[in-house]
């Protein structure tokens, strides 16, 4: 991996923005570090200071490395609250920016052990450090008796290097070659129940309101049950399966983003994340704290 994969970014301004983030107004945790290069790759989740009489959104991004704009839209929201008042008004927030650390420098989906991150959250024992770290994140949440409302894990669609690395998934896990189109429209993954697709609509209004081009009206379909940007997920080794299994009755999603610039933080993409996480807390925000 490390061959095929040379470094095309540094972890270290990632650093340095989420530890100059300011101590009056955030929790910066840091879960240990990924033993390949621990000084290189400390873990972090950044949190909102606790409210016990606030429901706790709890977001995550870069758990495939090389979908860079999760990650970046989440740094700046901690940077400037005025982007999304009403969720830090109305919300605990606690976030892992950056899970994937050595997939983020290396451009790559998979973990420096050519692991899926993604798709090491079943019953077993994470075989993976980060998945490790996460679920850490987790238990600290489940500890704290955190009333968590909704989870999204910020993913983005490449349809360029998506396509490269479905060959690649092929080759090293055996398994038949991926034949779908890789999707080139924004959607959002979630559960088959009604809870999850009321949020859901939602979310994807208000990611069209903000000039996304979402999956559905007939333009294209990945997934049986796929309709007006919301995809059915079945899988069950995910991280947003693992948070629906850990945080009874949240409503837990997986957004996914097709940025245009594949190589470069695409703004529009930052933009759609903000207006799904815009819809999101309309959704479920209790209607009395919005209306103050
Ligand atoms: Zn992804």
């Amino acid at each position: 991996m490390a061959q095929q994969y040379p470094q095309v970014r540094d972890y270290s301004g990632i650093i340095d923005r989420i530890t100059a983030l300011p101590s009056s107004l955030y929790d910066i945790t840091q879960h240990g570090a990924l033993t390949i290069d621990p000084n290189r790759y400390p873990l972090f989740s950044v949190s909102t200071k606790f409210n016990v009489n606030k429901p706790t959104i709890f977001l995550s991004a870069l758990n495939h490395g090389h979908e860079i704009n999760g990650g970046e839209a989440l740094i700046r929201l901690f940077e400037c609250q005025n982007t999304l008042p009403d969720l830090f008004d109305t919300f605990n927030v606690v976030a892992i920016p950056y899970i994937n650390l050595w997939g983020y420098e290396h451009d790559t989906r998979r973990n420096s052990n050519a692991i899926d991150i993604n798709r090491d959250f079943g019953d077993a024992a994470p075989e993976t450090e980060e998945a490790a770290f996460v679920q850490d994140v987790i238990n600290d949440l489940k500890a704290r008796n955190d009333n968590v409302v909704a989870f999204c894990d910020m993913h983005e669609t490449y349809t360029i290097k998506d396509t490269a690395f479905r060959q690649e998934t092929a080759e090293l896990d055996g398994t038949p070659l991926n034949q779908t189109p890789v999707a080139t429209q924004s959607h959002i993954m979630i559960a088959n129940d009604n809870h999850h697709r009321n949020i859901g609509k939602t979310m994807i209004e208000e990611m069209l309101e903000y000039g996304a081009d979402i999956i559905g009206n007939g333009k294209q379909v990945v997934a049986s049950g796929s309709k007006n940007g919301l995809v059915i997920s079945q899988s069950d080794v995910t991280l947003r399966a693992f948070c629906q299994r850990s945080f009874v009755g949240a409503a837990c999603f997986s957004s996914e983003i097709v940025p245009k610039d594949e190589n470069n933080i695409d703004e529009q993409a930052v933009t759609e994340f903000y207006a799904m996480l815009s819809g999101m807390v309309k959704a479920i925000a209790p209607t009395n704290s919005l209306n103050n």
